[in-house]
Parts: structure tokens; C-alpha cells; sequence
């Protein structure tokens, strides 16, 4: 069997861990926090990272650090996973949903405007595949109604709008580090701080809402309550583990971005006649994040599971759109009109991409989905 995913460990995971721990200090903000925090921040260029816990974590410290209140709007696609929603839903946010654009499942940034209304506090698009939202026209549209703008980074380690790194273009980002993402640490993620004005709020949101970091900084002589916050930060183990997977970043994305070009290359004779393909815009790059193919209606995507199942090959479909979920359907008396992440929901398969898979399997599925086609 093909699997869907297998999570990449390098091997040099367990000797950091083992450092870590003989060291003495396992709790949070130590040596190899501190490690992967000065990587990023000097990789990508964001003024602050922090390492949290989750995506999910990062996420809600972003809906704490723009001051959520109950009634706030935030714009969200509804093609996305239940976090992007959920951080800010905690905090009695009103979600606005928005659809995707017809050519990926980003939001569609010429929708943007007509949501907008004098409650609308933040807008959170999210780079699906690692593919960049268009970056430009959402921060000049947050510009000028004064809006936040919180990147959904959690598929979009090491891939870039115009050049520039996706997470260091809105005022704050969200990264995943679940072992089913390009770098991962079990369960994990950060927040990357691209406004000054947050840094020394998130760290103490980050603590338990203690000025802590600055006391061992020596900034302070004591340390206490100053603020709201929860523990969201992660234990020097899961830092050390995440240091492994970042020296092995590059060969990882080298390798994940082959086989997502392979999958391309053989897959588009079928472009148009039988299937649609992944559209990455002129400013986004690819991170290998994940390869999908978009069925003409969810009775064939169903058979063709099957049919790939039968050849041993996982695939896998997602998201259910988030204005269609049980919980969105009982907590709101809106009823969005959203076609395209409907379209998405219904059509979109994910095909196997992971480090470990070999070229030959790519090649093997590859033929198998033009087998199903009679091509
Ligand atoms: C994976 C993912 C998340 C959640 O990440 P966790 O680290 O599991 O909390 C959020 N948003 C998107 C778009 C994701 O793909």
C-alpha cells in the first residue's frame, strides 16, 4: 500500500532530544527554542517568531494579541481547516465567510470589499497547498479600511509571494508543524510577529500572561500577572525535535517540490478533457506541500478513490466547507451562498507527497489516475 503520508523523521531527532533533556532544562523558551526561533527569524526575516504548541496556539494568540471581542467580523475562507475559524470564534468573533477564487482554492480577493462593514476587524487568508494568496491587493484592501491582516501560514513553510516569504507579509502569521506538514514536530507550530507593536504583548500572552521573558532577559527585577495569555508555549523537546527537521529543510523541499513537478509534468495531458490541475498564480511558488487534482463531480472523485484504493494507492479528500459544518449550521442563522469552496469540497483529491515516497511511485499513481481515464 502507498500511503497518504508518512511523517519524516531525519534520525538526528532523538540526539537533540537527548541533549535537551541531559541538559536540564525541559520546559519552554530554552536552548533549542531559542535555536529554531533565530532560524526563522533570520531564514524568512520576520521581526519575531515564537514556537507554539500548534498552528492552532498561533492562531489564537493572534485573535488575543488584535483584541477580539464578541460581534468583531473576521473574513475567513470557508474552504479551510476548522482552525483558521475556530481561534477567533473562542474569542465571540463574527465569521464572515468568503468563497474561493474559480482557479485555486484561495480566497477571492476581488470579493473582499463588499464583506467589509464597520465591524470587520481582521482579515485571515490562507495559502492553500502552500500556494500565496494574492498578497498585494488584500494588504492594500486591509490598508485602507484599517484592517488586520493574519496570514493562515500553516501549509506555506518556504514559499514566497513576489519573493517575498509567505507569514512575513501580514501583520501576523500562523505556521503548522503537524506531522502531516513539510517540517513537523508531531504537534507544533509558530506565530511570526511581521508588526513591532505585538512583540512584547505576545510574549507575555505567550507565558501565561507574565512579563516573564523580559525578567530573564534581566529587563525587569521581578516577574508577574501583567496580562491575559495561556501556556502556549512548547517544551524544549518538541524544539529539539524541530531543530532536526529544519536542517534537513532544504532537502526536504528539493525533494517534495520534484515530485510535485513529476505529478504535474505527467498529469496534464489531462487537463481540460478529464480533470482540472492545480493553478499557481505568475507571484506564488510551489512548496511541494500537497499535490490534488480536481475531479469533475464527487460521484467520480468517489470512484476514482476506489479505483486507486484497488491499486493500493491512498488518497485522500478534504475540507467539508466550513459554512456547511454541523457547528457553523447551528451557532449562525447565515446561510453563504459560497459555489466555488462548495465546487472544492466536492471535487478536490489529494494524491500521496511525502519525503519518503520514491519517484517511481509518483509515476506509478500517475499512471493509474490515466488508467481510470482510458488514457
Ligand atoms: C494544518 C492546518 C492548521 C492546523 O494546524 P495545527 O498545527 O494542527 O494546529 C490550520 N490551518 C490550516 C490551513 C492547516 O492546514
Amino acid at each position: 500500500m502507498i500511503p497518504f503520508n508518512k511523517p519524516y523523521i531525519t534520525g538526528k531527532e532523538v540526539h537533540y532530544i537527548y541533549d535537551a533533556v541531559s541538559s536540564g532544562h525541559i520546559s519552554g523558551n530554552g536552548k533549542y527554542t531559542k535555536l529554531c526561533q533565530k532560524y526563522f527569524e533570520e531564514k524568512y526575516g520576520f521581526k519575531k517568531v515564537l514556537l507554539t504548541t500548534s498552528c492552532t496556539d498561533a492562531l489564537e494568540m493572534c485573535a488575543l494579541l488584535i483584541d477580539i471581542k464578541p460581534g468583531d467580523e473576521v473574513i475567513i475562507p470557508s474552504y479551510t481547516f476548522v482552525s483558521t475559524a475556530l481561534a477567533f470564534v473562542r474569542q465571540g468573533a463574527t465569521i464572515v465567510f468568503i468563497d474561493s477564487r474559480e482557479d485555486n482554492p484561495n480566497l477571492d480577493e476581488n470579493l473582499i470589499e463588499k464583506l467589509i462593514t464597520e465591524k470587520t476587524k481582521a482579515i485571515v487568508p490562507v495559502h492553500y497547498a502552500g500556494i500565496a494568496c494574492n498578497m498585494d491587493k488584500i494588504m492594500s484592501i486591509a490598508e485602507k479600511y484599517n484592517l488586520f491582516v493574519i496570514e493562515d501560514a500553516a501549509q506555506a513553510i518556504d514559499s514566497y509571494y513576489n519573493g517575498k516569504p509567505l507569514g512575513t507579509i501580514g501583520h501576523l502569521s500562523a505556521f503548522s508543524f503537524h506531522e502531516t506538514k513539510n517540517i513537523q514536530t508531531g504537534e507544533g507550530g509558530m506565530l511570526g510577529i511581521n508588526d513591532e507593536r505585538f512583540i512584547k504583548r505576545a510574549e507575555i500572552i505567550w507565558e501565561k500572561g507574565t512579563n516573564r521573558a523580559e525578567f530573564f532577559r534581566g529587563e525587569v527585577n521581578k516577574y508577574g500577572w501583567v496580562d491575559i495569555g495561556s501556556s502556549f508555549l512548547p517544551s524544549e523537546i518538541i524544539a529539539a525535535f524541530l531543530y532536526a527537521q529544519i536542517e534537513f529543510l532544504d532537502s526536504i523541499q528539493t525533494k517534495r517540490k520534484e515530485y510535485w513537478n513529476t505529478y504535474y509534468e505527467k498529469l496534464k495531458c489531462l487537463k481540460g478533457n478529464h480533470i482540472d490541475l492545480i493553478e499557481v498564480p505568475d507571484y506564488a511558488t510551489v512548496n511541494g506541500h500537497l499535490f490534488y487534482i480536481l475531479t469533475k463531480s464527487d460521484k467520480e472523485r468517489d470512484e476514482l478513490i476506489k479505483f486507486l484504493k484497488v491499486k493500493d494507492i491512498h488518497s485522500v479528500f478534504h475540507y467539508l466547507s466550513l459554512h456547511k459544518s454541523e457547528y457553523y449550521k447551528n451557532n449562525s442563522q447565515k446561510r453563504p451562498n459560497l459555489p466555488n469552496s462548495d465546487s472544492y469540497a466536492d471535487r478536490l483529491l489529494r494524491l500521496p507527497l511525502y519525503y519518503e515516497l520514491r519517484l517511481e511511485h509518483v509515476v506509478e499513481i500517475s499512471e493509474a489516475i490515466k488508467e481510470f481515464y482510458n488514457e
